[in-house]
């Protein structure tokens, strides 16, 4: 469903973040991309959904190109694209009720999401979802109120209102404690099965992307080190991955 094809990106101050990667998702993977920090995992991410434009390179999915798509082709393709990151990046002052809608705007004209009026319909929705995730209690409240491991589930929700067809997730757990990164790993694990919602994970710790990646990208230095089953990634590997590289 997703093809990437000798994709590069350098950024202006000449850093080469990304360096002639391919690979290829199929629907319903979950894909976990392990690295360590300035492998070039998020600039991976980010290249997809083009918040980051690539140097070089072609990104398709579904069989339509993402890289070159005109601005209201690429707007029509980021809505089956959803995003999940690290700092949530929830609008704080915001309540989770707003926070969750704001996944839909893009299906609608815009001055509803500006005076906050989102059909009927679609607030069930948001909802239903909170409710899923265990925190529908949360809804009126202040997204800045909720703890991390809930904040993380409003941005889980609000992904899942686009009804997405792949979720990319930006080093979802990162900022949580190992008990909650395992309760949200499990989220995602059973959005991919239950939905069939095709997953790319960012994430650093090798024993979460082994445990909950069908397979394993190892970023190194811009380049992909490893592709291949959780199984096969022995130990050796993840200190060649994590070892010189700066
Ligand atoms: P990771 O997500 O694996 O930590 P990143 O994709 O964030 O890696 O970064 C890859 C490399 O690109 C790093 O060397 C980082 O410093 C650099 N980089 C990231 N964003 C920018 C930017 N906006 N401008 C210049 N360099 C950047």
């Amino acid at each position: 469903m997703l093809k990437v094809e000798g994709l590069s990106k350098i950024y202006k101050d000449g850093t080469c973040a990304l360096n002639n990667v391919s690979f290829s998702l199929q629907e319903g993977e979950f894909v976990t991309i392990l690295g360590k920090s300035g492998a070039g995992k998020s600039t991976l991410l980010r290249c997809i959904n083009r918040l980051v434009e690539p140097t070089e390179g072609k990104i398709s999915l579904n069989g339509e190109e993402i890289t070159g798509a005109s601005r209201s082709r690429l707007r029509a393709l980021r809505r089956k694209v959803g995003m999940i990151f690290q700092q949530y990046n929830l609008v704080k002052q915001a309540s989770v009720r707003t926070n969750v809608l704001t996944g839909r705007l893009g299906y609608q004209p815009s001055w509803r999401g500006f005076v906050n009026r989102f059909p009927e319909q679609e607030i069930e929705s948001a909802m239903e979802k909170l409710k899923d995730l265990g925190i529908g209690e949360k809804f009126h409240q202040r997204a800045d109120r909720l703890s991390g491991g809930q904040q993380q589930r409003v941005g889980i929700a609000r992904a899942l209102m686009q009804e997405p067809k792949l979720i990319l997730a930006d080093e979802p757990v990162s900022s949580l404690d190992p008990g909650t990164s395992r309760t949200i790993m499990e989220i995602l694990q059973h959005i991919n099965r239950k939905q069939k919602v095709t997953l790319l994970c960012n994430l650093h710790l090798p024993e979460l992307a082994r445990e909950f990646g069908n397979r394993v990208l190892v970023l190194k230095e811009g380049r992909i080190f490893y592709d291949g089953f959780p199984a096969d990634l022995d130990a050796e590997k993840i200190k060649d991955a994590y070892g010189s590289a700066s």
